[in-house]
């Protein structure tokens, strides 16, 4: 009879990925820092804070794989609909609003994710892609700016994410 001893295999086990039903993040349950709310659910870092889901959205790609130098093809690919869907959430949001500077922002992040085509695999959509998150951040931050508030740090939230050792490109 062989042993059976998978006691091990269960701790390795990749952690779970929850969606917060708030905002759409996501929590990983064994996350460092991940603080454990009432009933035993996760805490959102996101929830309570104005234009949590465009936060959360903006900081998964942030701290995406698609960013690391070990990124694959299909990670970049999927990051680029993503990025897709996320410039579609803001304009959603900025919808009805009279930010004139804002939507010429997002009309920027729009250029810039048309122009980064991943099926070319070219360093170039990289460097597209990243500009429509930058510009992507900055009609989060005019949002917020309008209401009032501080503009969105995504590393206020890196604890929350794998990848805090992504080499940022910002200076692209
Ligand atoms: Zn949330």
């Amino acid at each position: 009879m062989l042993p059976q001893d998978n006691t091990r295999d269960n701790l390795r086990m990749p952690a779970a990925v929850i969606h917060c039903p708030n905002c759409g993040a996501e929590l990983r349950c064994a996350s460092r820092g991940a603080g454990t709310g009432p009933g035993g659910k996760p805490g959102c870092p996101y929830d309570g804070l104005a234009y949590a889901s465009l936060r959360a959205g903006h900081d998964a790609l942030y701290f995406g794989a698609w960013r690391g130098i070990d990124a694959s093809p299909m990670e970049v690919r999927r990051a680029y609909h993503r990025i897709g869907r996320h410039l579609a959430a803001i304009g959603q949001a900025l919808t009805g609003q009279d930010l004139p500077a804002a939507e010429r922002d997002l009309a920027r992040a729009v250029e810039a994710h048309q122009a980064a085509d991943p099926s070319e695999e070219s360093p170039d959509s990289l460097r597209f892609m990243d500009n429509a998150l930058s510009f992507a951040h900055r009609v989060i931050d005019d949002l917020l700016h309008e209401r009032g508030l501080p503009p969105h740090q995504p590393m206020d939230f890196s604890e929350w994410y794998d990848r805090v050792d992504v080499p940022f490109r910002d200076e692209w």
